[in-house]
């Protein structure tokens, strides 16, 4: 059976829980959940403070559904947390013109990630990196000792690689412990691992062991994901044409290409956090990867296709889990997963990196054609009002009031909220 998402952003709430009750197969209690959610009720207090320290409350976000994604042949309706307007729109809207053109291609790596062990007053490299090696294998032994589950699902310590690394105050042998991680984020796994072996290492090098701890530069771990839109659907020849100069622009300067990232992170970050994932860690290991040559530049590039059409390729790295850190806490998190009826990581992060490529290509059209504000406003407007202390009937008028008369501001807010009142 296929689910109708037409009209989504037209329904009411409780249609649209209905629709995606029917599209993921929801049971009665996981709808409720939907249904009767504010951060009261979605995360337990009881919860909360099992997951961090401190805890006085609960903090909400909007929770939201992008549907008309279509990924390697397969239909996927994705959950969506963030405060921002018009990310979800525009990720649906970028999704359902890219199934026009058969969808998006998306492959992710292994899930392999890289843990660091830094050796301080190693006397000498050559030899100490010799023996590393030597004793790679007893080193593997020993890392895998330590997380046998990880084993038993076929991941687990890999490989080694020695690294040299020139500091100011001395320069340091540093190890690199790559670990297959599965279906983990990784963080905790690598981290115990880097830990325990780092005596050996002590023993083997002569050094002192310093820092152990997973690099969130997951070179190994990416997804590589592309789609095409059509030149009709993107407004026109003229319109494709702007997009690839508005991606030269980006991929030539600094400071476009951090904003261009922030609209593919936009997309990334909110299924993210939806999937109850680190998004601290997706962030830095995105932004670093942008300058791993030493330029920072734009994760994704596009080209024109022979039929003049526009094709849209990035690659990021993404170290998300379904197992591990929140996404087994949050009960969200967990309904996400199962909204996303995802069986791997690896398929996770190859959706994840589909929603922040249709957020760049709408935000890069918009840029290129209208202007991002007039797509932006009309959201922009309701949260003025109720910024000012619009409340029911009076938000949507004074938001329209606003728009009609072009002037979505503050004080603007203020005297239309005045003048209601009056
Ligand atoms: P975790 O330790 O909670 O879970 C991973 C473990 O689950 C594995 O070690 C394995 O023993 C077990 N497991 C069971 N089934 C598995 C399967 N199918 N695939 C893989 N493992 C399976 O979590 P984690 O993913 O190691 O760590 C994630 C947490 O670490 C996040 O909360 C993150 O915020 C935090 N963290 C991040 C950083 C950083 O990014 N620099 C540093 C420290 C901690």
């Amino acid at each position: 059976m296929t689910t109708d998402f037409s009209g989504y952003y037209k329904k009411t709430r409780t249609e649209r829980i209905a629709l995606i009750k029917e599209f993921a197969s929801l049971t009665a209690e996981q709808a409720e959940l939907l249904e009767s959610s504010s951060s009261a009720n979605s995360l337990h207090i009881e919860t909360a403070e099992k997951m961090i320290e401190n805890v006085v409350s609960v903090y909400g976000l909007p929770y939201a559904i992008a549907p008309n994604f279509l990924i390697n042949g397969k239909e996927y309706a994705v959950p969506m947390v963030v405060e921002e307007a018009s990310v979800v729109a525009a990720a649906s809207h970028m999704a359902k013109l890219c199934k026009n053109t058969g969808g998006f291609t998306a492959k992710a790596s292994n899930p392999i990630m890289i843990g660091q062990i830094q050796l301080a007053k190693v006397k000498n490299f050559e030899t100490a990196k010799h023996k590393i090696l030597e004793k790679k294998t007893e080193l593997l032994i020993l890392a895998n000792s330590f997380d046998p589950l990880l084993v038993k699902m076929g991941g687990g310590a890999k490989d080694i690689e020695v690294r040299e690394v020139q500091g100011k105050r001395g320069n340091y042998l540093v190890v690199h412990l790559l670990v297959d991680v599965r279906d983990a984020m990784g963080a905790n796994a690598v981290n115990t691992m880097c830990e325990k072996i780092s005596s050996n290492l002590e023993e083997i090098t002569g050094g002192e062991k310093r820092l152990r701890i997973l690099s969130n530069l997951a070179i190994h771990r990416t997804v590589k994901v592309s789609g095409v839109w059509s030149k009709e659907d993107l407004g026109g020849l003229e319109a494709v044409e702007r997009i690839l100069d508005a991606f030269d622009f980006a991929q030539n300067d600094m400071f476009r290409a951090c904003t261009h990232n922030k609209g593919i992170m936009n997309g990334i970050s909110a299924v993210t956090v939806a999937t109850g994932n680190d998004w601290r860690a997706i962030e830095a290991g995105a932004h670093a990867f942008a300058a791993r040559n030493g330029n920072y530049t734009t994760l994704s590039w596009a080209e024109k296709t022979q039929e003049g059409n526009l094709k849209v390729s990035m690659e990021i790295p993404l170290a998300v889990g379904i197992v591990g850190g929140a996404t087994k806490v949050h009960p969200l998190a967990q309904l996400s997963l199962k909204i996303l009826n995802i069986k791997t990581a690896s398929e996770l992060a190859e959706i994840i990196a589909c929603v922040g490529l249709a957020n760049n290509v709408a935000a890069v059209r918009a840029l290129a054609m209208e202007g991002i504000q007039e797509g932006h406003m009309k959201l922009h407007a309701k949260n003025m009002a109720v910024s000012v202390g619009a409340q029911g009937k009076e938000i949507e008028k004074i938001a329209e009031e606003m728009i009609k008369i072009k002037q979505v501001r503050m004080d603007i807010a203020e005297k239309l909220l005045k003048e209601i009142r009056k």
